[in-house]
């Protein structure tokens, strides 16, 4: 019989395997510097994140229009002045820039935002890049890339090598929920389309899918869906998933990723910053994965209420990769209470974490703090199972971490439904 290993021990193995195992980030807003102003870094965009601009606007009683007519530079400045100088930053947003200039090397207690600046100016985007995933223990970087958007539609357009440490995906919202605008947008790009859906439209849709999935190399289909999703239903968006994104989906074998539950600008004035969230209907999603049995499909949501029927949904479709605590999941109290849950009713079987960075920088932060309860749930989790008699090896902790920071999503990614 195997010796059971002392619980310090498997803490340690623990320990190492979550520090050490380089991550597969398969969900971020993040680009390569050669994607130019598309990838944000450096203290002004940490600081005017749109998480720490709802938090300011809330106690720094400014108009929202002054607050947008400002530069960035002033931007930063009042948020600075009011949540980092004039209250403690004790948010996870706030203590997320902490960590990243503490974790760069930086006089974090100076609390001087340009002595901050001065080390940014110092670096090049290139060597940046190189230092956060070095210090994030970063591998790969999955981005989301929207052909819809005007700036980033260029870029493509002009075939840009990508550093192959990121990986694109291709993000088409407007085409389920854009109707009937979107199809003025198509049109303009060269793809036959009517509001009317008919065969020919779907035909056109279809091309464009294949075209754009050949041009960035994208690795997944991905949407974000409103609470009021339904499937199916008469709506476009049903339409446009069984007639063109699910046939070309599985053309390719690649998933289709869902996100669902943002409220969108529940206030107008805060722009970027004003997106809330409901409770989605899970029923409609385990119908999408029953009903299309050859599709591959990464599924997130936004609310905490939504997490339990989601990870029941998980264990009933192996054709469904639920992952990452999403935005306002992403917080030190729900990540714990979910990735528990997830553990308990999946096993090994899921992705825990995402970053959803925006700012380069910030995947510093949000694996380290992700990385640290992930590590805690694991040893209380493994510490029950010693406590049952089970023995405990190195290789088994190791292989639950690598699973669960790359391995499932690469795997689900080559598996073929069947
Ligand atoms: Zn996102």
């Amino acid at each position: 019989m195997a010796e059971a290993p002392a619980v310090s021990q498997v803490n340690q193995w623990i320990d190492d395997a979550v520090q050490s195992t380089p991550i597969v980030d398969l969900h971020t807003h993040l680009y390569p510097p050669n994607f130019g102003p598309l990838m944000l870094w450096g203290i002004d965009e940490l600081v005017t994140y749109h998480y720490l601009i709802a938090e300011t606007l809330r106690i720094a009683t400014i108009p929202y229009e002054q607050y947008w007519a400002m530069t960035q530079k002033q931007q930063a400045e009042l948020i600075w002045k009011t949540l980092f100088v004039e209250h403690a930053p004790i948010s996870e947003a706030c203590r997320g820039v902490l960590t990243v200039l503490q974790r760069l090397g930086l006089d974090v207690a100076s609390a001087n935002l340009n002595q901050f600046r001065d080390f940014f100016h110092s670096q090049t985007s290139e060597q940046y890049l190189d230092k956060v995933m070095k210090l994030a223990n970063v591998r790969t970087l999955v981005m989301t890339n929207d052909p819809f958007e005007s700036v980033e539609r260029e870029i493509w357009l002009n075939n840009p090598r990508v550093d192959p440490r990121f990986k694109a995906v291709l993000r088409i919202d407007p085409l389920l929920v854009g109707w009937p605008r979107v199809a003025d947008v198509l049109t303009d790009h060269g793809y036959k389309v009517s509001t009317d859906l008919g065969a020919n439209t779907m035909k056109e849709i279809r091309r464009f899918l294949s075209d754009w999935l050949d041009r960035m190399k994208g690795i997944y289909i991905a949407c974000s869906l409103p609470p009021s999703w339904r499937y199916p239903d008469d709506s476009p968006a049903t339409k446009v998933i069984n007639e063109a994104i699910l046939p070309i989906a599985r053309e390719r074998n690649l998933p289709f990723a869902t996100m669902i539950g943002v409220n969108k600008l529940v206030n107008p004035s805060l722009r970027l910053a004003g997106d809330s969230v409901a409770k989605a209907d899970a029923r409609s999603f385990e119908r999408l994965c029953a009903q299309n049995p050859k599709n591959k499909f990464l599924v997130t949501m936004l609310s905490r209420e939504n997490q339990h029927e989601l990870a029941v949904a998980s264990r009933k479709f192996r054709n469904m990769l639920l992952f990452g605590c999403w935005w306002f999941m992403n917080n030190p109290i729900l990540i714990n209470e979910i990735t528990r849950m997830r553990m308990e009713l999946l096993g090994t079987s899921f992705v825990p974490q995402h970053s959803d960075a925006r700012i380069l920088d910030q995947i510093i932060y949000k694996w380290d703090h992700s990385r640290a309860i992930i590590a805690q749930v694991l040893k209380d989790k493994f510490q029950d199972i010693a406590s049952a008699g089970w023995a405990i090896t190195r290789q088994q902790v190791q292989t639950t971490v690598s699973d669960y920071f790359a391995g499932n999503f690469e795997r689900f990614l080559q598996w073929t439904p069947n």
